[in-house]
């Protein structure tokens, strides 16, 4: 195996059969039958073979999945049309009626919604638990335990889980781990360094991350990764192949984006630190993160992934700071979505207000003030001066 920026630009470029240098698309519904009918047989039930019918494969789709997999050192991948694909047919392959889910507070919104009310009308119990307390993991386990999911850093509040711990205890409790790995990027993170079975990935973010396609990526064995494909037959989630090709050619700068990213998220967020319209910075790369030594250990980089608490005694002033700095920033767009070229924002209790209620939003760490941030790869000056200006004249 090469190393990351190299397996980047190489790694899956066996199935591109033509002398393109760059893999074609391969812009088609399904594929000519082989007139040896032992090789068309094959072709029909082989795992991802790209040369059949779309739903089973795609030449791009397979070498987006080699590069995915050898960016997470696993065995196999497969990617899906989004992240949620990916999400929720990598825990349909694992859990059915009767099993039990431990998983976190702090989730993504559409992991939060899988679990809370598509699983539940399935017959599958879930417990959430506080992701900074290992030992609540542990409690939470019981005989019809099938799988632990986490998400380290998590959104919006960009706490850590122990992957380390989280790897340890399935293996002692014979229990399926997943982590979604989408913040960090496998070029900050690479959970399999810490024993965890499953990575799952909004590929529609970092590895992408040019904010022009939605996909999503699982990472595990190779026995594992065909039980998810065939979910897949049946659920239906295939990447189109025009967004795969999109994503092999994202792919190639992810390294070199991700580390551009998290110099700027550093100094942004030091920059941040230093002012005090910010009540608070929260940033995993800062030595004030409450888990900044834990995120040393399992992490490269601290991310593009920012959030900051403006000034403003009460709830109403908070939440009114937080609009009135997002009507006047300039360079970071008020978007949905995070790890593209360009610098976002958003405001959590406006955007979510619709899906969770109080509590939720306060287990989950959102607060009227807090302001979510995915820093880009313009010039970190730009940025800077742009908050400096959009903070100006905020009310205590
Ligand atoms: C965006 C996101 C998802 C969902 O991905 P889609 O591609 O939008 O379906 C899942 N997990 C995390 C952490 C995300 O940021």
């Amino acid at each position: 195996m090469s190393k990351i920026e190299t397996d980047l630009i190489h790694q899956g470029s066996a199935f591109n059969e033509t002398n393109a240098v760059v893999t074609p698309i391969f812009q088609t519904s399904t594929y000519y039958a082989d007139s040896d009918l032992q090789a068309y047989i094959i072709a029909a039930t082989a795992t991802k073979h790209p040369g059949f019918y779309h739903r089973h494969g795609n030449p791009s789709n397979s070498q987006a999945a080699a590069i995915i997999a050898s960016l997470e050192k696993t065995e196999d991948a497969l990617v899906l049309a989004t992240g949620m694909a990916a999400i929720s047919t990598a825990i349909l392959a694992v859990v059915k009626a009767g099993d039990h889910v431990v998983t976190q507070h702090s989730l993504y919104s559409g992991a939060m919604l899988f679990f809370r009310e598509f699983l539940s009308d399935y017959g599958v119990q879930v417990t959430h638990v506080n992701q900074t307390d290992n030992k609540a993991f542990e409690d939470a386990i019981q005989e019809n335990t099938k799988l632990i999911y986490v998400e380290t850093p998590s959104n919006p509040n960009l706490a850590i889980t122990d992957l380390a711990f989280i790897g340890e205890l399935g293996k002692k409790h014979n229990i399926t781990t997943m982590v979604d790995n989408t913040f960090a990027s496998p070029i900050n993170q690479q959970p399999k360094d810490y024993g965890i079975d499953v990575i799952v990935h909004s590929a529609t973010k970092y590895l992408g991350g040019h904010s022009d396609l939605t996909a999503g990526a699982v990472c595990g064995s190779k026995d594992y990764i065909h039980k998810v494909w065939r979910r897949s037959l049946t659920l239906g989630g295939s990447l189109s192949p025009f967004d795969s090709w999109l994503l092999v050619r994202g792919l190639k700068t992810l390294s070199m984006r991700v580390k551009q990213i998290n110099e700027n998220a550093l100094a942004l967020a030091k920059w941040f630190e230093a002012d005090r319209r910010i009540k608070y910075t929260g940033y995993v790369g800062l030595e004030s993160h409450p888990q900044y030594e834990l995120a040393q250990k399992q992490m490269k980089g601290g991310t593009g992934m920012l959030s900051v608490e403006l000034i403003g005694d009460s709830e109403e002033q908070a939440y009114q700071n937080a609009q009135q700095v997002l009507n006047k920033l300039k360079i970071f767009a008020n978007a949905a979505s995070l790890g593209g070229v360009e610098s976002l924002v958003v405001h959590p209790a406006s955007m979510w207000g619709g899906h969770h209620n109080q509590q939720q939003k306060q287990s989950g760490g959102i607060t009227a003030g807090m302001l979510r941030i995915s820093v880009g790869i313009e010039h970190i000056d730009d940025l800077i001066a742009d908050f400096d200006q959009a903070l100006e004249g905020l009310q205590a």
